[in-house]
């Protein structure tokens, strides 16, 4: 499980603490010192979490967090808050603003990724190594093997990353836009007609197994994985 986590932090120490065990964690963490920065860096490219400290100069980690809730293209990224407010209150806060979850300092590196772990398992479930098996289809993200009855299934990285997506949120309409937000990570410079491509290269590799009618197409909507 390598994800992209953005730390917004502006106490150089505990910033470099944070990106040295998520590193060793095998993410890769990107760097900001303040929510502005961190705007400037989410506009180039979403990370596929966010910890981010709650007092910042300027703009504040709570101000932040509102914003990335309120804007569409920010809004599904999953949101861990650092402080060093332990009271109730402010832990409620937190919480209603949109983060996922909350961390106090000081914390030991464990604690640390043990909830970047279960906030990714939680909230975007594709970032996991976790073996997902809907009806006859068998995904492993550690070795990006696909199979149905055990027949090997032979899939590009865009279509394995559809599929995993899917299989991991099955029984869901998603929209291309939804799609593209998920698979893609961005999307400022993909087409929404790419994901009907993409899913169409998924049938076609599915076909000979049988299992290309769990992809459904719903009129107007989007697609949707159903294994019943
Ligand atoms: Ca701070």
């Amino acid at each position: 499980m390598a994800a992209t986590v953005l730390v917004v932090e502006d106490e150089p120490a505990i910033q470099e603490l944070i990106a040295y065990n998520l590193r060793q964690a095998g993410h890769q963490p990107l760097r900001a010192d303040s929510a502005e920065q961190a705007l400037k860096l989410m506009q180039e490219a979403l990370p596929d979490l966010v910890l981010l400290d709650w007092m910042l100069p300027g703009l504040s980690g709570i101000e932040l967090a509102r914003r990335l809730r309120a804007d569409r293209r920010t809004r599904s990224i999953p949101i861990i808050m650092l402080t060093a407010r332990a009271e109730e209150h402010d832990k409620l806060t937190g919480l209603e603003t949109g983060a996922d979850d909350y961390i106090t300092k000081p914390f030991s590196p464990r604690e640390l990724t043990a909830r970047v772990k279960a906030v990714l398992r939680r909230r975007a479930p594709q970032m996991t190594d976790d073996v997902v098996q809907v009806g006859e289809l068998h995904l492993d993200p550690a070795t990006h093997r696909v199979s149905a009855r055990s027949e090997p299934v032979q899939l590009g990285p865009t279509e394995f990353r559809m599929l995993h997506f899917l299989m991991t949120h099955p029984e869901r309409v998603h929209s291309r836009t939804q799609l593209l937000d998920q698979v893609w990570g961005d999307h400022v410079f993909v087409e929404e007609r790419t994901v009907d491509v993409h899913i169409r290269r998924l049938r076609k590799a599915l076909e000979p197994t049988g299992q290309d009618a769990l992809i459904q197409t719903v009129r107007g909507s989007g697609y949707r994985l159903s294994g019943g």
